[in-house]
């Protein structure tokens, strides 16, 4: 797959379906970050400047009751688009039926129209979510073309990408998908060496397939956040009160001992006695730990050991936040960590998974890693090995 393929088609005057990931924050009906819009504009001004009729496919938030239609119309969305792009969206407030219909007949080259959330169709019975085949059959039969640019949702078999795309002749990736796929896909499949990987937050349990697929792969695993202390206990350690999921213990004793050549942990912490954004009592290694306290972020030691492997990466994937980064007394091993990525040079460095990007983008980061993926979930199965249905489903 390359966007070449795409670059050379001529879409002029042609319907092209667009599924993109507009799945922005929002607050009282304002979009409070619009990165997600930016990102997917290089697809559409191509669209558009092609002579193209882009036809816009979103979600946004799940739709479970009449109600959350109110909060989660793509309206708002759409004035954001017209508003980047400098040119009219015209916005249509069905997912299907005759005055979709009339307003795409009525679309000239180079115009934009945007469908209403893909989502409100699960009222009609998951229709969306499941891909419902005559669904994805009925918005295929609106256009002529489909760009698949949501990376977001790739992980996901719905009407509005395999559902679309197995019911139209002509499939592409839009330009932010192939990027998505040469990152992380690169990443995975063909990394410039060493590769390492950066592995934290919350729970053991959501990242065992990841941890197990880098381990085929990476040169070094480094893990930290909380589900560092399920290993450390694995290990033998007492870890307090830290974030713990004995039921992991096993499964840790087993990637310990997998990847004892690999993987890394931290040998540092930042303790305290509760839950609560409070100056740590004490810094120190994980035998320093008193009883009824727990960690809530890597120390400084520990910074120096990942800086020491990171340093000579080539290849850098970083997943998961080193500690509780919402607090800021336990925030200084994630902005530690995004410190020492933006200043290893000559190297690829990537930020896979919601929280991490977030992070990295809240602390101001942004601009200094190779690539910050926009897709939380998706990002994570792509690290573990999986096909995504939305890029397998594309014309190849
Ligand atoms: P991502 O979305 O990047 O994949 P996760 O969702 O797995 O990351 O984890 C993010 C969460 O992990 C954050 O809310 C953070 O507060 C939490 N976390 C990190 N370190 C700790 C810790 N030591 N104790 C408790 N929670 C932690
Ligand atoms: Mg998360």
């Amino acid at each position: 797959m390359s966007n070449q393929k795409l670059k050379n088609t001529n879409l002029k005057g042609k319907k092209v379906l667009i599924r993109v990931d507009f799945n922005v924050p929002m607050q009282d009906g304002i979009i409070t970050d619009d990165n997600r819009i930016v990102q997917a504009l290089p697809t559409i001004e191509f669209v558009v400047n092609q002579g193209g009729r882009a036809i816009i496919f979103s979600h946004l938030g799940r739709i479970k009751t009449e109600e959350d239609k109110l909060s989660n119309s793509l309206k708002p969305v759409s004035i954001r688009l017209a508003e980047l792009m400098g040119k009219d969206v015209r916005f249509v407030p069905e997912t299907r039926g005759e005055i979709l219909e009339t307003a795409i007949k009525e679309l000239k080259d180079g115009d934009m129209l945007m469908i209403e959330n893909t989502r409100f169709e699960d009222l009609k019975g998951k229709k969306e979510s499941t891909n419902d085949s005559e669904l994805g059959a009925y918005w295929a039969s609106l256009g002529d073309v489909f760009i698949n640019d949501a990376f977001g949702t790739a992980h996901r078999s719905h009407a509005s990408n395999v559902g679309i795309a197995s019911n139209i002749k002509t499939s592409f990736p839009g330009f932010l998908l192939e990027k998505e796929i040469k990152f992380i896909g690169g990443a995975v499949d063909n990394p410039k060496r060493p590769f390492v990987a950066i592995l934290g937050g919350a729970k053991v349990s959501d990242k065992i397939p990841v941890i197990s697929n880098l381990l085929k792969t990476a040169d070094k695993v480094i893990i930290g956040g909380g589900m560092a202390y399920t290993f450390l206990k694995a290990q033998g350690f007492d870890v307090g009160q830290s974030l713990c999921e004995e039921e992991m213990l096993d499964l840790a004793k087993e990637l310990l001992e997998r990847g004892k050549d690999k993987i890394v942990l931290p040998i540092d912490f930042l303790f305290t006695d509760e839950f609560k954004d409070k100056k740590p009592l004490h810094v120190g290694p994980i035998t320093a730990i008193k009883k009824g306290e727990m960690s809530l972020d890597i120390g400084p030691e520990t910074l120096k050991l990942f800086e020491n492997i990171l340093k000579t990466a080539k290849t850098i994937v970083w997943n998961g936040p080193m500690g509780v980064f919402e607090m800021e007394n336990y925030r200084s091993g994630t902005i530690g960590v995004c410190e020492i990525i933006a200043n290893v040079v000559d190297a690829i460095t990537i930020v896979g998974g919601g929280d991490s990007a977030a992070a990295a983008i809240q602390f101001g980061f942004q601009d200094k890693f190779t690539h910050i993926s926009t897709g939380g979930g998706a990002s994570l199965e792509y690290l573990e090995g999986k096909a995504l249905p939305g890029i397998e489903c594309l014309n190849k």
